[in-house]
């Protein structure tokens, strides 16, 4: 298992990236946690999950087959990600943190 730090999309703290490779694959495994907002991002076996606040985006690599789908999909996740960047930033953070 590898970890480093990246900088969290939300609040820009220093989020945790545990990552685990297998031989000939790469990566199959990759979690990111931020422990300040709740933002975690799951790569695990071809299954992807973001979620924060009440947001929860969940799909496979079968979507990325599919264009149109994918993109949707990733500009869903964008927007979502830049509202809870700003609110973030404006102090709107009991919106983020779950309870
Ligand atoms: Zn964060």
């Amino acid at each position: 298992m590898e970890r480093y730090s990246v900088t969290c999309p939300i609040c820009g703290s220093k989020a945790i990236d545990e990552y685990y490779t297998e031989d000939g694959v790469g990566i199959v495994e990759e979690y990111v946690n931020c422990s300040c907002c709740n933002y975690s991002d799951e790569f695990v076996y071809g299954h992807y999950k973001t979620s924060f606040g009440r947001y929860e985006f969940i799909y496979d690599y079968s979507l990325l087959n599919d264009n149109n789908a994918y993109t949707l999909t990733v500009k869903k996740i964008h927007k979502a990600l830049f509202m809870a960047h700003r609110n973030w930033h404006k102090g709107l953070r009991e919106r983020l943190i779950r309870k």
